[in-house]
């Protein structure tokens, strides 16, 4: 506490990142960061944005990959909104849509909702504007219940599929909540963060589509948040993306130019732009991954870990004996960096458990013969 800090910077709770190691002796498998690098395409790009033209700012309304994104998901760039990283537009989404003022909130139905167990993000977002909010109870298996979204509210946020449990929510239950909330006006925000790596929203290896993307022309409330941080290997750039009616992105570019009018700059521009064209090489990097998670799980529970179902880059898993601290920290020591959530008060459904990042083969290996040694 220092006495300088106003009454609101006294109150934060701020979010805790996964460590980011400064030597590179450990296998990280902490923060879901994807293990293949960003295609040559990407990378030229990059390369030809750091020039001379960086003495100039960059486009403040990210056209350019505002096009691209329109193109490969089949909307209008009126409908796409670009910020730095998918956390600055969540951030953005809180402030532009949720309700503060506890009158405004009452009149637009309440405390704003999202679920007990999911990214830890939302609550900090939520305090730091000051939003009320509630969150309903994930069910005993971890899924998501989507009928405790099915009540008057002043908006829904939610990650499909769900970190850290890594399990989807199928898109009828989406489109669901996204209808309920419609007629009342509430916002329902789909964070799409590990979208791609979802086998189908059957979970059975069909082939419907997760995203809701399409469908944002028939919900005029729905806000889906998408990131190349995970499944186009580009944490390090920073970028994020919204797709909505041209309302709603119109709400998000009143709160950025009232924050920060670029906060997108040209390197990230031009590499995400040529990353959302080279689709083919991320969805090659993709199925791999998808190979290798589903290799891991099975060889895992085996050996008698419990892995809940993952549709996402990461597993879920509990150890059949350790609690999460420990295993988390015997991982360490065989040089294998994983992610506990600690829970407030240590009392949690999720206190056993630690979130493992899909890495690749040689990674998850190196993994699987320490996880053989702490197993009973
Ligand atoms: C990683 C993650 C994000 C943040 O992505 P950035 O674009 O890197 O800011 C947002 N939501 C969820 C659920 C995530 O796991």
């Amino acid at each position: 506490m220092s006495r300088f800090w106003n009454a609101r910077t006294r109150e934060l709770a701020p979010y805790i990142p996964g460590e980011q190691p400064r030597q590179r002796a450990y296998i990280k498998l902490n923060t879901n960061e994807n293990p293949y690098p960003p295609s040559p395409a990407t990378l030229q790009a990059i390369a030809r944005a750091a020039g001379e033209g960086l003495r100039l700012y960059p486009d403040p309304v990210c056209r350019e990959l505002r096009e691209a994104v329109a193109e490969r998901w089949g909307v209008k760039p009126e409908q796409v909104f670009a910020g730095n990283g998918s956390d600055e537009v969540l951030a953005f989404a809180f402030a532009a849509f949720f309700e503060t003022e506890p009158d405004a909130a009452a009149r637009r139905g309440g405390a704003v909702l999202f679920p007990d167990i999911t990214y830890s993000f939302y609550p900090v977002y939520a305090r730091l504007w000051g939003v009320p909010y509630e969150c309903p109870r994930l069910q005993d298996d971890f899924s998501i219940d989507h009928a405790s979204f099915l009540t008057r509210c002043g908006g829904v946020v939610f990650p499909n599929p769900n970190a850290p449990t890594g399990i989807a929510l199928p898109r009828e239950h989406v489109l669901a909540i996204a209808r309920y909330h419609a007629e009342q006006g509430a916002v329902v925000i789909v964070d799409e963060a590990y979208v791609d790596f979802a086998r189908s929203a059957d979970g059975a290896g069909g082939n419907v589509p997760l995203s809701v993307i399409d469908s944002i022309k028939d919900h005029l409330n729905l806000l889906v948040v998408r990131t190349l941080s995970k499944s186009t290997s580009l944490a390090g750039l920073r970028i994020g993306f919204a797709v909505g009616n041209e309302e709603l992105i119109e709400g998000l570019c009143r709160v950025r130019d009232s924050f920060n009018s670029y906060p997108v700059d040209r390197l990230a521009l031009a590499g995400a732009a040529a990353a959302v064209r080279d689709a083919a090489y991320y969805e090659e990097t993709t199925r791999k991954i998808i190979s290798t998670r589903e290799r891991t799980a099975a060889a895992l529970v085996e050996k008698g870990y419990t892995a809940l179902p993952s549709s996402a880059n990461f597993l879920f898993i509990r150890h059949p004996i350790l609690t999460g601290a420990e295993f988390r920290i015997r991982l360490r020591e065989a040089g294998i960096l994983v992610r506990h959530f600690n829970a407030e008060g240590g009392v949690s459904r999720i206190a056993d458990f630690v979130r493992v990042s899909i890495g690749t083969d040689t990674d998850m290996d190196a993994f699987l013969a320490a996880c053989a040694k702490e197993a009973v």
